[in-house]
Order: C-alpha cells, then sequence, then structure tokens
C-alpha cells in the first residue's frame, strides 16, 4: 500500500534516474506524481481491423509480431526498425526511427498492441513511429487500446514514461478520504476522490475525464474560497476605532472640491463611510479606471479619520507616486487644515496647511508619527519599517498593492489590539470571477465611469510601415507643446545569443532612447526613465516631465521608459501614449498605459506598434481600440491568456487547474456558495477534520500565509 504523502524514493520502482526528472516537473511525492494531471487525452480505445486502417488516421491495432529488424540508412544517419504485424484481417507494417532496443522489447511471436499514425508512403501504408505495449492476459494496458493521457513532459521523461510511473502507483495507492462533504459531491455531480483520481490517469471514456478534472477544479476552488473566507471571518471578529462623521460635514468638505464627484464616486464614498463607522475593521477594494478619481474618495475618507483624531497612512508602491498623492493630498487640504506627512526611502517632509511645507529629519519625522501629531501620512514601504509607530492609526491606504493582511496591519500599530481600516484602491479591473475567488476577503466598490469633461483617446494599431508617418504627428505634437511618452518592453538591449529566441529584436528603452534623441528627434528633448535607475534620477525624470508647461527649457518632449510608468501617473499635459512592442504586454496593462494621457483638456492618441504579423496579436490589439472600459478588457485578456499570465506576480503558487478554473464563473459561484454554507454552519471547520488539514497545506502551498 503507498501512501499519499510518501517521498517517490520509498515508491519501488521509481529509481534516482527518473527521480531527478520528475523533480524537473517539481514532482517529489506520491501526491505530486498523482496530482500531476495530462493535459489531454488520446482516444485509441477503439482497436482497429488491419484491414480497415485509412491513411492519415490515428489508430489503435492488435496484432502478432510476425518480423522485426533494424538498419542504418547510408544518407542520414538513421538507424530504423521495422516490423511486420499481422491480424486476422491482413497486415502492416510499423517503423520506428532511431529506437535500436525497440528489437529487443517486440520479438517475433508476441502479440503487442500499435497506437500511431497511419502514413502513407509509396501507395502503401504503415504505422510510423507508433506507441507499442505488449499484451498479457494478466494486465491492463496504459498506453495503447485506451484513452491515453498525455501529460506535461520534461526532456527524457515522456507521457509514455509517466504512464509507466504512475499507473502502478494508482493500484497501490491507500484508499484516500474525501474531504470534500458527500452531499455536496451528490448535489454537484462529481466523482469522490479515489475515483476521481482514477479517471483522470485512466478514464474508461472522455466523459468519465472531464467529470474528474471538473471535480479537481472544484476542489481547488473550494479550497480558495475556504481560505479566503476564513481570512473574512477573521477579519470581522477584530475590532477597529469606529470613525464618526456628519453628513453635513462630508457635504461641506465636498463642497470645497473644484469638482463635482460622479455618481459612483458618491456610491463608493458612501460604501467606505458607512464602514469607517462599524467597530469592525474595513476590508475594502475601491476599483476604478486610470483617472476615475479615486484619490479624492481616500483623501476624504482621510479626512473623517483626521477629524476624529486618528490617523492615516496611505501607501503608493513607488516613490513617484507617493510624491504625486502627496501633491494631490496638499491641494484637497490647503484649506482643511491637518498635517499631512511624506516619507520616502529618499526624503522626509511635512505640509502644514495653507502653503507651509518644510522638510525634516527622518528620525523627525517619525517621532511626529509616535506622537500623533501627522495625521495624514503618504508614502512608500519606508512607512511600514520596523522603526514606524504610529500613535492611533486607524486607516491604511493602499494603492495597486491589493492584499494587505491583517497580520501586517497590527504590525503598523505595534501589536496593539484596533486593527486599522483597510482601503486598497486599484485601477486594474478585476474580472468578477477573481474578485470572487483571489481578492473574495474584500468587499468591493466599484467607480464605473470617468469624470464628464473627458475626451475618448484615439487609439491606433500602427504597421512598421506607417512607423514614420506616427513620428511626424509626434514632431507636430510637441511642436503645439504637447508632450510624448514612448513605452518599451525592456531595459536593455538582448544579448547576442538570444536571437534564436526572438529576444534580440524586443524593443528596449536604451536602444530606443538612443535612436529618438540622436536619429529621428535630435532637436527636441528626449529622456529615459526605468526601473534600474536610481531613485533620485527618477524622480528627477519624472518631475521634470511633470513640470512641462511651466518652464520651456526644462521641458522633456518625450520620455522613453518602461513600465514603470505603468499606474497611476499623471501628466495632464502629455497626450501621446506610444507603446513599443505592443504584443508583448498583457492587455489589462496595455490599457493602463494608455491610462497615462487623455488626463488633461487635450485630445490624446495612443499608438500601438508591433511587428508581429500574427492575426490572434492584432485581433487582441485591437480589442483595445474598441474596449470601452477595463472591465471588459480584463475578461478578454483573462480569456486569452489565462489567469497566470494575467495576475502576473499577484498569486504564484496556485495550481493549474483552479487557475483555469478561475475562468468558470458558474463554478467559482458554486464554489463560494458551498463555502459558505459550510462555514456559515461551522466557522471553525470543527466538524470537518480532513477539510481542515486539506486546507492548511493548501494555504502553504498557494503561498497565501
Ligand atoms: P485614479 O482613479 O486613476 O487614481 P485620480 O484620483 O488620480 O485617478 O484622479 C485623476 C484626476 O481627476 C485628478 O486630477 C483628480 O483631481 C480629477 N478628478 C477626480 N474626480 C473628479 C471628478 N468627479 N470630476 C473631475 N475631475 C475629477
Ligand atoms: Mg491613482
Amino acid at each position: 500500500m503507498i501512501q499519499l504523502g510518501a517521498p517517490l524514493s520509498e515508491v519501488y520502482g521509481i529509481g534516482p534516474r527518473f527521480l531527478s526528472k520528475l523533480k524537473n516537473l517539481g514532482i517529489q511525492n506520491v501526491r505530486d506524481l498523482l496530482w500531476h494531471f495530462p493535459t489531454r487525452y488520446e482516444d485509441f480505445s477503439q482497436i482497429y481491423a488491419i484491414r480497415d486502417l485509412e491513411p492519415n488516421q490515428e489508430a489503435t491495432i492488435q496484432g502478432v509480431i510476425k518480423e522485426i529488424g533494424g538498419r542504418r540508412t547510408w544518407r542520414k544517419h538513421l538507424y530504423i526498425v521495422e516490423a511486420l504485424v499481422s491480424d486476422e484481417t491482413g497486415s502492416i507494417r510499423a517503423v520506428w526511427f532511431n529506437q535500436p532496443y525497440i528489437k529487443n522489447i517486440l520479438q517475433p511471436g508476441r502479440i503487442a498492441n500499435f497506437s500511431g499514425k497511419v502514413v502513407v508512403s509509396n501507395e502503401e501504408i504503415y504505422l510510423s513511429n507508433p506507441v507499442y505495449e505488449l499484451v498479457s492476459d494478466w494486465r491492463e494496458t496504459k498506453h495503447t487500446g485506451r484513452i491515453v493521457p498525455i501529460y506535461p513532459e520534461t526532456r527524457g521523461l515522456t507521457s509514455k514514461g509517466l504512464r509507466y510511473l504512475i499507473k502502478p502507483v494508482l493500484d497501490e495507492l491507500e484508499k484516500l478520504r474525501d474531504f470534500i462533504p458527500h452531499d455536496i459531491l451528490k448535489n454537484k455531480n462529481l466523482p469522490e476522490i479515489n475515483e476521481a483520481l482514477q479517471a483522470v490517469h485512466f478514464p474508461e471514456n472522455l466523459e468519465e475525464a472531464v467529470a474528474a478534472k471538473r471535480r479537481f477544479a472544484f476542489e481547488d476552488l473550494l479550497l480558495l474560497e475556504f481560505t479566503v473566507l476564513t481570512e473574512k471571518l477573521k477579519i470581522a471578529k477584530e475590532k477597529a476605532m469606529p470613525l464618526k462623521f456628519k453628513i453635513e460635514e462630508i457635504k461641506e468638505i465636498l463642497s470645497k472640491l473644484p469638482f463635482e464627484l460622479t455618481e459612483t464616486q458618491k456610491k463608493s464614498l458612501w460604501e467606505i463611510l458607512k464602514d469607517l463607522n462599524k467597530t469592525q475593521p474595513m476590508n475594502r477594494l475601491l476599483q476604478g479606471d486610470v483617472g476615475s478619481g479615486k484619490t479624492v474618495i481616500a483623501a476624504v475618507a482621510a479626512l473623517v479619520a483626521a477629524k476624529n483624531g486618528a490617523q492615516t497612512a496611505f501607501m503608493a508602491p513607488t516613490e513617484i507616486l507617493a510624491r504625486q498623492h502627496y501633491g494631490t493630498l496638499k491641494k484637497i487640504f490647503s484649506e482643511l487644515g491637518a498635517e499631512i506627512g511624506l516619507l520616502t526611502s529618499s526624503e522626509a517632509k511635512i505640509f502644514y496647511g495653507h502653503r507651509l511645507e518644510s522638510s525634516i529629519k527622518k528620525p523627525d519625522f517619525l517621532k511626529e508619527i509616535s506622537n500623533g501629531k501627522i495625521k495624514i501620512s503618504v508614502g512608500t514601504h519606508a512607512l511600514i519599517q520596523k522603526n514606524v509607530s504610529f500613535l492611533n492609526l486607524a486607516l491604511v491606504v493602499i494603492d495597486e498593492q491589493h492584499r494587505f493582511g491583517v497580520k501586517q496591519r497590527k504590525e503598523l500599530v505595534g501589536g496593539k489590539n484596533l486593527v486599522p481600516h483597510l482601503l486598497s484602491m486599484s485601477a486594474t479591473p478585476i474580472p468578477r470571477t477573481l474578485s470572487l475567488t483571489l481578492f473574495g476577503d474584500l468587499d468591493l466598490s466599484l467607480i464605473t465611469e470617468l469624470p464628464k469633461n473627458r475626451k475618448p483617446i484615439i487609439t491606433k494599431v500602427v504597421a512598421p510601415e506607417n512607423r514614420e508617418k506616427a513620428y511626424a504627428f509626434i514632431r507636430g505634437q510637441v511642436k503645439r507643446d504637447r508632450q510624448v511618452f514612448v513605452i518599451c518592453p525592456r531595459i536593455e538591449p538582448g544579448e547576442k545569443n538570444e536571437t534564436d529566441t526572438g529576444k534580440l529584436e524586443i524593443k528596449s528603452v536604451k536602444e530606443e532612447f538612443e535612436k529618438l534623441a540622436k536619429k529621428i528627434f535630435p532637436d527636441l528633448r528626449v529622456s529615459v526613465l526605468h526601473g534600474k535607475m536610481a531613485s533620485k534620477e527618477k524622480e528627477r525624470t519624472m518631475s521634470a516631465f511633470a513640470k512641462a508647461s511651466a518652464d520651456k527649457r526644462e521641458r522633456i518632449d518625450i520620455l522613453v521608459a518602461t513600465s514603470v510608468v505603468e499606474v497611476g501617473v499623471d501628466v495632464p499635459n502629455a497626450t501621446i501614449m506610444m507603446i513599443e512592442g505592443a504584443d508583448r504586454f498583457g492587455l489589462a496593462q496595455l490599457y493602463q498605459f494608455r491610462g497615462r494621457v487623455g488626463r488633461g483638456e487635450h485630445q490624446s492618441f495612443c499608438f500601438l506598434f508591433t511587428d508581429s504579423s500574427s492575426k490572434t496579436t492584432r485581433r487582441r490589439l485591437e480589442s483595445i481600440v474598441k474596449a470601452k472600459n477595463g472591465f471588459e478588457l480584463a475578461e478578454r485578456d483573462l480569456a486569452i491568456r489565462g489567469p497566470g499570465e494575467f495576475l502576473g506576480t499577484i498569486q504564484t503558487g496556485m495550481p493549474d487547474l483552479a487557475m483555469k478554473a478561475l475562468q468558470n464563473l458558474e463554478l467559482v459561484k458554486d464554489a463560494r456558495e458551498e463555502a459558505l454554507a459550510i462555514l456559515k454552519k461551522d466557522p471553525s471547520l470543527k466538524n470537518f477534520t480532513a477539510l481542515r488539514e486539506r486546507l492548511t497545506d493548501f494555504k502553504k502551498e498557494t503561498h497565501w500565509e
């Protein structure tokens, strides 16, 4: 009997040679091996009579080996093994290349199955490189005469090898306890675990395989739902400082803004204020397209906290954005009077209201945080270092980072009992399936419209032959004092040895900068911005770019950059977004880039350049042109690229099947419903031991903690 948790080295028949190859596939124990699911199946279940074979068909025959022999071709140095196989209806040749050992396995007189392609040559049909398997009375076949699993392979370990390893393990496996309750399985018409494992590897028919995969997908989604929902329950049990507000006060604040909030801004703000008023911590994601005006909503929330005498930490992923938020807050708060601080790794500043601002030493800044003077601190990760301790932090706002656990929040308040409220902001439109799963612990507020004064951005996919025209257009815009972003997929040019992977052609910031500055626009001011620059340098470049209209002599006309400008950067005078190697980016990302322009009063443009002539690429890029909003695109991106690519680095440890299942809204909803029902009855899963144990492992496997 083989235990599920046993290391493979303990399994009889799996020697060191296999172990190292399995390791390449990330397989170390029995569970890994059995959860190495086929990506597809080949149907060799029907055994054909040799007489009935048709050219180009994939088929299995069963016959006796009449003769077999090998020879070397003199021209191509190939070694060919040829066998003649017969059944009652006829004979056919089978041919293999460079596998001389086959001669020793398939000896004349033995009966074997052969699965493979029927090929025609010189008006004669033969089987080319068929999979073969000796047939005996006492053993089921695993490679032929059945539905055959095709696995993700690695060098030296083919699907055939994997079948060879998996079949005996599966046959000898201990009986597993199913952690999915029986009535759920019955309800959803899903096979139980032992049956499903058998069926996913060696199904009797394709329906069985499909049902088994569905079960495993559901299983992962269920675990995912339990993970996020228990997190949600945990948060609900924590205590937070309730932040009180008066409607009149809010109206007063809003009346001082230079614009009126859009309907969904108002609705979101209201949802947030209601949460802040509670004695349990808010856990809310504010989602809205770039430029939809999320910052002002967060600012009002921060102001409410300040009026309650409490502190807010406002965190941005980069220094550039931290400074920008600081700038926005300064504008909003200039008349409202609350101390605002900026802390990044390179500077510390305090704004006292009414144009009063001063730089301050970092230790002093930290003192002002710990004595509660600075009500609103804006910053990068510098804000959450060990040496920072807030006096009464009640609200954490984070931009474009999504997740910030209770544990992290508690650390910010030095382990005090009150957990700060969390407002997470994101311009990445998250498809519904994902907001129900990966972000299922967060409540959602949506800003679905842009402020009325925005003009739609004119977007074009530009063919290589129209590059010159695009440059001429850019020149025209710069003449009118507008500014331009040029985005490239990478910083450095490719290495010579990368030619074969095509990487050499990927446009790099450094090369494009050289080209534009020296050859195309020698008379214009071209600058570079990328992640490898020192942060001071980045800062200087970005603020010079942002200061466009003030001083022409300091003006940067064209900024060649990597994705550092991706999120949140606000330069209203920039009207052209030109993206090189557009096919290298995800749709949602391209959408974000485009959102960098069209933020001011001028008509803006987005040019997507690609050297790819593939139709799919073009269609993908065209969908940006047509897209009405980011959500639509995100759904499409998810469908085209799959959640793995879509999410990028957000969540890495997810099993493949779960990733695919994340595209199945019905299954996601089902899993969420079932998980909710169980948690309602039994929040700590007291009566679900198997489920609880599996959940602990799942969290580790997916790096959830
Ligand atoms: P994002 O949601 O991308 O973070 P911002 O908060 O940076 O967007 O807002 C973009 C710009 O729109 C800012 O200059 C902001 O002052 C302005 N803005 C926000 N809300 C409105 C509104 N309702 N009407 C007009 N302008 C607005
Ligand atoms: Mg923003």
